[in-house]
């Protein structure tokens, strides 16, 4: 790889326009020199050498190849997908685009909600057919990074095992994992990336590397949290499994007008509950009928009376409340939302950390959602508190760094991108102090790393340039 070139150089040659504008928005300037990319010989060298497949935009198939989840990003123009069947082809694909300086970005599940595996002049490698799969053992599991996480909770559930995860049955485990991963099970495991015990990742030289406490700890750092897309391509992740049981969920809702109440009560009602009850507020507002709820993952058979306590101690009148006890695929699939929640779609979304959920801070979500123009469809906010066992870790132990704040809001919306961008200008507007950062897995577009890693962004940059010196990874994040 070339040692001369610097890493803000080696980006810019990488990306054009926008994008070049976001990822270098933290570093120095540098005047480009100008060198051409890959020919069509270069090209043909590279898919002559690899067991998987490579398309280039002439190629029928590339539209279908280079697509995402995030529809909004159709029209990205990678410089070529590759559909890696090896390790090999991860390192020969990583060794060709630093030696031909054109950036990489990685696809496991597809799900990045700024179109980071996708991005304009990469190569893409694309790992949904790297071999591996699961191999579940008595209390860990080794996995392929693009295993999508139903396919994760279904291999471990057949042995009543379980790890963190997240709602979405088809994101991936390794691109939830490197950003954090908060679901259900945050309060009582903590989050995804919480239970790695170790990774291997392909460096942009080409050379694997493991990663694990005692094994570069500077990168398995890095890798619980910093954010997908940097440092390396990971090709294998090993959790440690927790036992699974039982669990009642309960729907408790309530007037929309109650929206900051609730979301104010439940926040500090939930900071004290026992570790295996665990909540997020979901509010809807917008065309149709506005929603606030309160979702209580519980004991089984405790749901009811959880739910009663959490009423009388925030001093909330409920309209109604409804329980289930499921077992862990009903939990999981329940979470996940059904078959519908697998179709691609357009949406906006972003997100911000709230330090503490005063009376204020709540209120101002509520705000936030009254921002949402009349007639432009519908939005939602999701509040999950990042209390329990996501505070077990220090927040300078791996890079995801809210550890000590209350709650992370989700802003989501699948209306049309102009009236949903705006919107989320206005909902960190009307947030301000009471946000301290935004939560990586769920970025805006556009928005610096600092944001995403508070107080850990500089060791994770620095991290960065000693592996990936000249920044041949493209997390789609700036700076
Ligand atoms: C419908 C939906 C529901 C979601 N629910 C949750 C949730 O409940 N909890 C939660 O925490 N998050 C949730 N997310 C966010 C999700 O965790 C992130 O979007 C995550 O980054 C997606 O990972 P992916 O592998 O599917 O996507 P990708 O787009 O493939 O990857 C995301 C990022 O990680 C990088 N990356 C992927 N694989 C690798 C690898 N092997 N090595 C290095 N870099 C890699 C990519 O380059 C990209 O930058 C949800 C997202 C969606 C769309």
């Amino acid at each position: 790889m070339s040692g001369q070139m610097s890493r803000q150089e080696f980006v810019r040659r990488a990306v054009g326009g926008l994008a070049v504008t976001a990822v270098l928005s933290a570093c120095r300037t540098v005047t480009p020199r100008a060198v051409s990319g890959p020919g069509p010989s270069d090209w043909a060298g590279l898919r002559g050498r690899l067991d998987g497949t490579l398309w280039l935009p002439s190629d029928p198939q590339y539209a279908a190849a280079k697509s995402t989840f995030n529809s909004r990003f159709d029209a990205s123009a990678p410089a070529a997908v590759l559909a890696a069947a090896s390790v090999a082809d991860v390192q020969k694909a990583v060794e060709f685009a630093s030696s031909h300086h054109i950036g990489v970005s990685v696809r496991s599940g597809g799900h990045s909600y700024i179109g980071a595996s996708s991005l304009n002049a990469t190569l893409v490698i694309d790992l949904r057919r790297l071999p591996g799969g699961i191999d579940a053992g008595t209390d860990t599991m080794t996995v392929s990074p693009a295993t999508d996480l139903d396919s994760v909770q279904t291999a471990l559930a057949s042995r009543s095992r379980s790890i963190p995860s997240g709602s979405c049955p088809t994101v991936a485990i390794a691109g939830l994992t490197l950003g954090g991963g908060l679901g259900p099970d945050a309060r009582l495991h903590g989050l995804t990336c919480d239970a790695l015990v170790s990774a291997t990742l392909v460096l942009p030289s080409g050379d694997m590397l493991s990663a694990s406490a005692d094994d570069h700890p500077d990168v398995f750092w890095a890798l619980r949290g910093g954010g997908g897309g940097s440092l390396g391509v990971v090709t294998s992740m090993t959790f440690r499994t927790f036992p699974v049981t039982d669990r009642d969920v309960v729907t408790v809702a309530f007037p929309t007008d109650a929206a900051a109440a609730v979301i104010a009560g439940w926040q500090q009602w939930q900071q004290a509950a026992d570790r295996d009850i665990w909540g997020m507020v979901n509010i809807t507002v917008g065309d149709g009928p506005g929603r606030c709820t309160v979702i209580l993952a519980t004991p089984p058979g405790s749901g009811p009376a959880v739910a009663g306590d959490m009423l009388a101690t925030a001093g909330l009148s409920a309209s109604s409340t409804r329980t289930r006890t499921l077992d862990r695929m009903d939990f999981v699939h329940y979470f996940e939302g059904g078959d519908a929640a697998r179709a691609p779609r357009a949406f906006v979304a972003g997100s911000d950390i709230i330090g503490e959920m005063t009376t204020s801070a709540a209120e101002s979500i509520v705000t936030a959602m009254a921002a949402w123009p009349a007639g432009a469809g519908s939005a939602t906010a999701v509040v999950e508190s990042l209390s329990g066992a996501v505070g077990d870790v220090d927040p300078a132990a791996s890079a995801f760094p809210w550890r000590r704040q209350a709650a992370c809001v989700q802003w989501y919306t699948e209306a049309s991108s102009e009236a949903a961008t705006g919107w989320l200008t206005a909902t960190h507007q009307a947030l301000g102090p009471a946000s301290v950062g935004g939560y990586i897995n769920y970025p805006g577009s556009g928005e610096p790393l600092a944001r995403y890693l508070g107080p850990n962004v500089q060791r994770f940059n620095a991290i960065c340039r000693t592996y990936d010196p000249v920044g041949v990874m493209l997390s789609g994040i700036g700076g």
